[in-house]
């Protein structure tokens, strides 16, 4: 009995002293806690006193594809931050507070131009930006587009996507002399990536006869990819360029019947429009609808973590869904081809 009470008293007095320390350590830890916290404080006050400057580039890119072409070029050297969201029409843009700070802040901003832009000045206004202008599409052969217009949607071809690299890489090697042996380093990296995947496109789409290269979309915007890849634009559902009109009664019909006419086999829907008309029109013509996760990318790239997130992997996507729907063989992609 008197054993098993000192037993007892012992184990009680054991745990109790160990519970002490524990709390007692909990304090010390809770205390270094603060003081790490205290410390943080200090030193970010501090860097608000005298804030070292930032040594990287600040860019603004207009587009979805621009700011990941861009974001290729600066890597660790700078930040790239994007006007028009993932999924957004690229023809119409409404700024935030933030857009317009990003843009005060910019060393460079990079815009498409071909008119795709109309609101820029009215933004760089808003913004004061006061850095430089890169046009990324200087020096490419342009497709005509409507109305004595030319063809904004020029990223969609690889090889056009290789210019705008070089393009974004020299204007901002301008603006930033200190970056160029980085920037050019990193443009000549992306630049044979997109080599790459424009050769694997080629075979991709070399599976499928000429004639059974058959696009219809929501809106023109694939121009110069059809250009590139030997395909036969049927028509698209929207009746012109912008992504804003809509379609008559009468072009709906006459779209109909010129899918039936030759023959083609599905209408692809684009991300950043409703796959809605698309729908009813396949049906009407007896063709099958891509949609939903094989929706083409086409004014946008996709949100982040989806497959077409970024300019390799959307285009990727496209590829395989055209091919696949034409019913060629998707080749397996190169090996230096990282997304
Ligand atoms: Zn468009």
């Amino acid at each position: 009995m008197i054993l098993n009470k000192t037993y007892v008293e012992t184990m009680t007095s054991r745990l109790q002293k160990a519970r002490l320390s524990r709390s007692r350590m909990a304090r010390t830890l809770s205390y270094s806690a603060l003081l790490a916290t205290v410390a943080l404080a200090v030193t970010s006050c501090s860097n608000s006193v005298a804030p070292s400057p930032y040594a990287g580039m600040r860019v603004v890119a207009t587009t979805t594809q621009l700011a990941d072409f861009t974001s290729a070029v600066v890597g660790d050297d700078g930040v790239v931050s994007e006007l028009i969201l993932p999924n957004a029409s690229a023809h119409q843009f409404d700024p935030s507070a933030r857009n317009l700070l990003d843009v005060g802040e910019a060393e460079a901003l990079v815009a498409n131009g071909v008119g795709l832009e109309p609101w820029l000045e009215d933004l760089t206004d808003a913004g004061a930006f006061s850095g430089d202008l890169i046009v990324a599409t200087e020096g490419i052969v342009l497709r005509d587009g409507e109305g004595g217009a030319k063809d904004p949607h020029v990223w969609t071809s690889p090889e056009n996507a290789a210019v705008m690299v070089n393009n974004i890489a020299r204007g901002l090697s301008e603006a930033r002399p200190d970056l160029r042996a980085s920037f050019s380093q990193n443009a000549a990296a992306y630049v044979e990536k997109l080599a790459l995947l424009n050769s694997w496109a080629t075979e991709a789409f070399a599976s499928v006869a000429p004639e059974k290269r058959l696009l219809i979309t929501n809106h023109d915007a694939l121009g110069y990819f059809v250009d590139a890849y030997g395909i036969s634009f049927v028509g698209s559902i929207m009746p012109s360029l912008d992504d804003n009109s809509e379609p008559s009664a009468l072009e709906i019909d006459a779209l109909i019947e010129r899918i039936k006419e030759v023959g083609a086999i599905a209408v692809f829907s684009e991300s950043t429009l409703s796959d809605k008309l698309a729908t009813t029109i396949a049906r009407e013509a007896g063709v099958a609808v891509y949609s939903g996760e094989e929706t083409l990318y086409a004014d946008s790239l996709g949100a982040t973590g989806t497959a077409g997130a970024t300019y390799l992997g959307a285009t990727i996507h496209n590829v395989t869904v055209l091919v696949t729907a034409w019913g060629g063989t998707v080749p397996p992609l190169p090996e230096g081809l990282t997304l």
